[in-house]
């Protein structure tokens, strides 16, 4: 199987001053009232990798996170590695991670076509729920971060919780539509970016979410490793930060449809 090319967002002058535009305009106000602080661990695209050694090690520290599944992605070969199967899914499920939309084809929200963005997020819905039979899907994760205020609007109607990729702790008024967080990826400056955070996080409480891709010894670009990601629990653990997936967290921060 050959590895398929990585797909770039637009870096367009125009597509830059949008993108900035479309993270300051509140789509889904919403407030958290927190006097404690609450981290979530996240993965994008749930290659085997994070399915497997990241849940593991989730699991050793007593905590959950959330996978975030483009559907049509599962069982491919991708730059992060091979993709997750439905069977591993339901498993990662059953242990008690939350699982979350990330649209079916992995498309571009800020380019794509709204009502071919809506069609692809409702086929990435139904075959997660085929697949979960339980437990409903209240979280989603845009693709590439990419978002624009038509679509994160429409879309938190349907999800309680949407993830972008925009660094920071989310506090006080906050777009539920757009949520703030920290990528660990390969480098070692975004692993001190997130460790740094939670000090943050531990002295003025909110909600910090954290997301990443594959979790190994060599990962891919987009990746941690596994002493990274020990390090941010224990870390988070010692703080007295609570680790729950996005909407256990999202309910403990009072969050709510607004
Ligand atoms: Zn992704």
């Amino acid at each position: 199987m050959a590895v398929p090319k990585p797909y770039f967002p637009s870096r367009s002058l125009f597509a830059k001053i949008e993108r900035r535009l479309t993270q300051y305009r509140i789509a889904a106000r919403a407030e958290i009232k927190t006097d404690k602080p609450v981290l979530s661990l996240t993965f994008d695209d749930c290659p085997i990798s994070a399915a497997e050694t990241g849940a593991k090690i989730l699991e050793e520290y007593g905590v959950q996170g959330c996978y975030y599944i483009a559907t049509g992605m599962m069982g491919q070969l991708s730059v992060l590695g091979e993709v997750t199967t439905a069977d591993h899914v339901a498993q990662l499920a059953l242990a008690g991670h939350e699982i979350g939309a990330h649209s079916h084809t992995h498309l571009d929200c800020a380019k794509s076509d709204c009502d071919e963005i809506y069609a692809d997020i409702e086929q990435n819905i139904q075959q997660l729920r085929e697949i979960l039979k339980t437990q409903s899907i209240e979280s989603f994760a845009f693709p590439y971060g990419e978002t624009r205020f038509s679509v994160k609007k429409n879309l938190s109607n349907v999800f309680m919780t949407l993830r972008g990729i925009l660094p920071g702790i989310n506090r006080g008024v906050v777009d539920r539509g757009q949520l703030r967080a920290f990528e660990v990826d390969k480098t070692e400056a975004s692993f001190e970016r997130a460790m740094a955070a939670l000090d943050s996080l531990a002295e003025e409480p909110g909600w910090m979410l954290i997301f990443t891709h594959d979790v190994a010894e060599n990962p891919s670009d987009m990746g941690m490793r596994p002493d990274q990601l020990r390090a941010v629990i224990e870390k988070a653990q010692a703080l007295g930060i609570e680790i729950l997936p996005p909407t256990a967290a999202a309910k403990k921060v009072g969050l709510a449809h607004a």
